[in-house]
């Protein structure tokens, strides 16, 4: 386990190893010659953050090397870690907390000092936003210096900038304190609602050196780190009482529900309630979006319509218009019940009727029990009004995916990727982009759980590699991740770190020749392009062939499922270039109203 020094005592060797061990725990310099000549078995904090982290079931580390946690990397990989490096922290980042939000063990990413550990905190802050559990360990410049402000190295008081941004940051400066300190971040990580926590190393304390039985005695294996939390007996009452009262039920599975694991029991409950569900766009597959009871088809006409609307993990937030306005009823028609691990959650943007505080797989289970012979499933009005607006929205959208239009269109290139994931349901589903996002959420139906990972909260943009590589590595599964040509640039480099580790990911890029669309222009007339436009005709396919991938341009619908089906059978890393009609997009996917727009343009 440890840079072991064997002992030979002697009586003066046992008075150093004494006086050496006063000075550790003191929590003074260490220097290794000194420790040398104690001879005793020692560790060091390299050690115990991976003795740390691996006592708590942590396997895989996501990062970035460099000063001052570069042997961390390597020692790691040592000691039977699984080290994946990429090329940006922001990456690793989001490779991490994708990995939180599919095991429910907190994503690690390991970064540098200041300019690293800034790249990693668009992640963290990115997957506490989320509610995806993760641990940023960055190591950090001489706390004296720091705090003197004179200069050091990449100096910045990473503690401080972090906070912020995640549930807990922490600073250790004693190696015999590591062990508490990844326990708290474990525990900050994915108790109550998952966020993420800093973990700040500074380089010292990873030379730091105690007596290795000390060290381990230290290290502290986190029981239950996510405690079951019960509903209150009345909260499930009142909760039943309004579900019974409703005429138009409506339960909205956010990824809170896909989060818990809770999936046979969330099942049971739409299904011996007979209620009709939405799933929000990570809670797609919990149940397959092919359910006769799902509602994503007629998701306009249920919002508007429902009289009670029961939120099992997911946020009243902008992604369901706040809960008011033109997405929903007239104000006072309808109540909300709401179920979170979150209390602070409740009344967040309308009053929340029933609220039920807990984990989901307990208020589930809760509720479940109402649901007896009491219960009587929702009214035939109700579903068939549903089930009519769902046929014509699906017959609307069937005949746009036959078009086959040359060339090609979102549609058209989507019903071919929408075929493909229902012959492969356990393939997992990456996507980011404007149009390539909200079209590709419409029309790809999911068929399991968790098996979707898209922009989530903050609709942020350059999660694409980051996400797939997680993905490939956490699950073994084979990776569609289909972008946005926009979308694939933030991340585009990690090409290298999926041909690297030979990971099964299919990258589609879905191009159009710029953002949104690929046709505007400068009203100026001079060479620039407009801003909203990227190279035309632009080859991303050979970017992948300089790693050794495979590169694929397609233009039609069926060279595009040639191409896919090829890099799900052989696994292999592949870059797919679809060429897109560069007229066919709209400006910011569906959410253009959040787009402002000048009314006064001179131009
Ligand atoms: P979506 O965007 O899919 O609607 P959100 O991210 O808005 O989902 O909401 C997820 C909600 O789920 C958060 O409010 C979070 O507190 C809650 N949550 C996450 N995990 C659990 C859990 N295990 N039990 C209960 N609630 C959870
Ligand atoms: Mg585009």
């Amino acid at each position: 386990m440890s840079a072991a020094v064997k002992e030979t005592t002697t009586a003066d060797d046992t008075r150093k190893a004494k006086s050496l061990d006063a000075y550790i725990v003191s929590g003074g310099d260490f220097d290794i010659a000194t420790a040398e000549a104690a001879q005793q078995e020692l560790t060091d904090g390299f050690h115990l953050v991976i003795d740390a982290l691996k006592l708590n079931g942590i396997t895989t580390i996501y990062g970035v090397p460099g000063i001052p946690i570069t042997d961390l990397g390597r020692i790691a990989q040592a000691e039977g870690m699984r080290v994946i490096s990429f090329r940006h922290e922001q990456h690793a980042g989001n490779a991490a907390a994708i990995a939180g939000f599919l095991t429910k063990k907190p994503g690690i990413c390991l970064t540098v000092s200041a300019p690293g550990f800034l790249n990693g905190l668009t992640a963290l802050a990115n997957a506490t936003t989320n509610c995806f559990p993760m641990i940023l360990i960055s190591g950090s410049s001489e706390r004296e210096i720091v705090d003197l402000q004179q200069g050091d190295y990449e100096e910045m008081d990473q503690l401080a900038v972090a906070k912020p941004f995640c549930k807990a940051a922490f600073r250790v400066l004693h190696a015999q304190d590591i062990g508490i300190a990844v326990a708290r971040a474990i525990r900050a990580a994915v108790s109550g609602r998952p966020g993420g926590v800093y973990l700040d190393l500074p380089a010292k304390l990873f030379s730091q050196a105690m007596n290795a039985a000390a060290g381990t005695k230290s290290l502290v294996k986190v029981i239950d780190p996510a405690p079951a939390q019960l509903p209150a007996p009345a909260a499930v009452a009142r909760a039943l009482d309004v579900l019974k009262s409703a005429k138009r039920p409506l339960i909205i599975l956010g990824k809170g529900a896909a989060y818990a694991q809770a999936d046979d029991t969330i099942r049971a409950l739409v299904e011996k309630s007979g209620i009709p569900y939405l799933p929000m766009s990570m809670a797609k597959g919990l149940l397959p979006d092919t359910h006769p009871q799902s509602a994503a088809a007629a998701r306009s006409l249920v919002l508007k319509e429902a009289d009670v609307v029961m939120l099992i993990g997911a946020r009243l937030n902008w992604l369901l218009s706040h809960g008011k306005g033109n997405t929903w009823g007239a104000p006072g028609t309808q109540k909300f019940i709401q179920i979170d691990i979150e209390p602070k959650e409740m009344d967040s943007n309308v009053e929340i009727v029933a609220p039920v505080v807990g984990d989901i797989g307990s208020c589930v289970s809760a509720l479940l029990e109402g649901v007896d012979g009491t219960w009587s499933a929702p009214s035939v009005e109700w579903i068939s009004a549903i089930n009519a607006r769902k046929e014509a929205n699906l017959a609307k959208m069937s005949s746009k995916l036959m078009k086959h239009s040359m060339p090609m269109d979102f549609h058209s290139a989507l019903g071919v990727l929408r075929t493909i994931i229902k012959e492969r349901p356990d393939a997992i589903l990456v996507n980011e982009g404007a149009n390539t996002l909200d079209l590709a959420r419409g029309v790809i139906d999911m068929y399991q759980p968790r098996k979707r990972l898209d922009v989530g909260t903050w609709g942020v943009m350059g999660i694409g590699m980051g996400f797939s590589i997680a993905a490939a590595v956490e699950t073994g599964k084979p990776v569609l991740a289909i972008e946005g040509d926009s979308a694939f640039g933030f991340s585009g480099m990690e090409v290298e770190t999926i041909c690297r580790y030979n990971l099964p990911v299919c990258i589609v890029v879905f191009n159009n020749n710029g953002i949104y669309r690929g046709t505007d222009i400068n009203p100026t007339g001079d060479s620039d392009l407009a801003p909203t436009l990227f190279v035309k005709d632009a080859r991303y396919d050979k970017m992948i062939e300089a790693f050794g991938g495979v590169g694929v341009h397609v233009t039609t619908p069926d060279e595009l499922q040639r191409a896919v089906n090829a890099a799900m059978d052989s696994g292999r890393p592949t870059l797919i270039n679809a060429a897109i009609d560069p007229a066919a997009g709209s400006e910011s996917g569906n959410i253009g109203n959040l787009n402002p727009q000048s009314l006064v343009r001179k131009k």
